[in-house]
């Protein structure tokens, strides 16, 4: 046998699309994550709000060792009984009456983009294309969504994007009451920005969008890759808000640490995708529904999303007392357990070094650009991991802002 493979290894043999870390994770249990050395780490980044029932759940395990013993994958050329269950659950606590399962955040998106496409090229012809998106959002790495997504770094260098595509900043209703019009086939947003800092929408633009997207036939799409799945302290994001969407993507969380995603929509909507339209080999593979199935049996109770809140506030008072020690932060955005620690204007470039100190301080945590420090925990972390994490983490702030 050969030894155990090291993060030096990863410049010889990987594609150097990734920096990661210096140390290698090998094993999950809760909030607590070991490297290859026995070092552990308490992780408030959940591997990017994924893992949002911690590692190695035994109720997860149990989800996924039983379905190996059974089936792993089928193709849509036959349906399963795992998706089929999940589909139901999904329709039955949501707006959503059909439900279209991918592999990852991008190809849900990819799928409500195309829906959107689809049907107004179906109902009105082939003028009807142009999609409103926003600026600072991302909506996954597929040339189609990053051509959405309103970050130009990630789209730019790869050629002609798609056509009919206009940026307009977030929040500002009047600018997409200027620019939508009979052309618009799609709006689309996440309710709460995470990778620009957990921004989230004001009740009044939601309203605004909703309204706008009826009057000009438009489907209002919902990113909720990042905020859904129990995050914020409800199922989904737009719960807070009362505006529904026509169409709402899900992943991350919703596996768990399974690669699976969701569109969800209405029956109207989803008729456009007849037979052939749209698909995908892996999509609803019966791991990851089982594996989701069970996710939402612990996600979907008063008594965890409730506790998201409580720790949530929890975390933040906290949060809060380390900014006022070090003063280092001017703001910490949050809703529900997914923190934006946003850094002054003169430490702005520096939530990196912040992340690097909390690594050798032992918690793991995430950016939101160079001057965003966010988390996104376990929905369900312990009181005790928690405050082990944050102990770590204010030394880990010390150490870069104690002076
Ligand atoms: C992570 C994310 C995506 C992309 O998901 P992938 O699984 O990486 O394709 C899309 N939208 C939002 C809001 C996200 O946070």
């Amino acid at each position: 046998m050969n030894a155990a493979p090291t993060r030096a290894d990863f410049e010889r043999v990987m594609v150097p699309n990734y920096a990661p870390q210096g140390f290698v994770p090998v094993r999950g249990e809760g909030s607590r994550v070991w490297d290859q050395e026995g070092r552990d780490y308490i992780d408030f980044g959940g591997g990017i709000a994924v893992t949002c029932l911690g590692h190695a759940h035994p109720a997860l395990v149990r989800a996924l060792t039983e379905q190996a013993g059974k089936i792993w994958h089928l193709s849509n050329i036959y349906t399963n009984e795992p998706a089929l269950r999940l589909a139901e659950r999904l329709v039955e606590r949501t707006f959503a009456e059909r439900v279209f399962f991918a592999n990852s955040g991008g190809e849900a998106n990819e799928a409500a983009l195309k829906l959107a496409r689809r049907a107004a090229y179906d109902r009105f012809g082939e003028n009807k294309y142009e999609i409103i998106a926003f600026d600072g959002s991302f909506h996954g790495r597929t040339f189609f969504t990053v051509s959405v997504g309103g970050q130009p770094k990630y789209s730019s260098g790869f050629g002609p994007v798609p056509a009919g595509i206009t940026h307009l900043p977030y929040n500002d209703l009047d600018a997409v009451a200027k620019q939508i019009s009979d052309r618009t086939c799609a709006v689309i947003l996440e309710p709460v920005i995470g990778e620009s800092g957990i921004v989230p929408a004001t009740p009044e633009f939601l309203h605004g969008l909703r309204e706008l997207t009826r009057k000009h036939s438009a489907a209002l799409i919902y990113d909720e890759v990042q905020s859904g799945m129990g995050r914020t302290g409800k199922l989904y994001c737009y719960e807070h808000y009362g505006v529904v969407p026509d169409i709402l993507t899900s992943a991350k969380g919703i596996g768990g640490g399974f690669p699976l995603a969701a569109m969800l929509t209405t029956a109207d909507w989803a008729k456009h995708f007849s037979v052939g339209v749209h698909g995908s080999t892996y999509g609803g593979n019966p791991l990851g529904c089982a594996v989701a199935n069970a996710v939402l049996d612990i996600i979907d109770t008063p008594e965890t999303l409730n506790g998201v809140l409580a720790r949530a506030d929890r975390m933040a008072e906290r949060l809060n007392a380390i900014s006022a020690k070090f003063g280092a932060f001017s703001e910490l955005r949050y809703r529900g357990l997914w923190f934006g620690w946003q850094l002054k204007p003169e430490f702005l470039g520096r939530a990196g070094e912040v992340l690097n100190a909390a690594a050798k301080e032992g918690v793991m945590v995430l950016l939101a650009g160079p001057d965003v420090v966010r988390m996104a925990p376990s929905l369900v972390i312990s009181d005790a991991e928690m405050d082990e994490g944050l102990a770590r983490l204010e030394r880990a702030v010390q150490s870069v802002f104690g002076g």
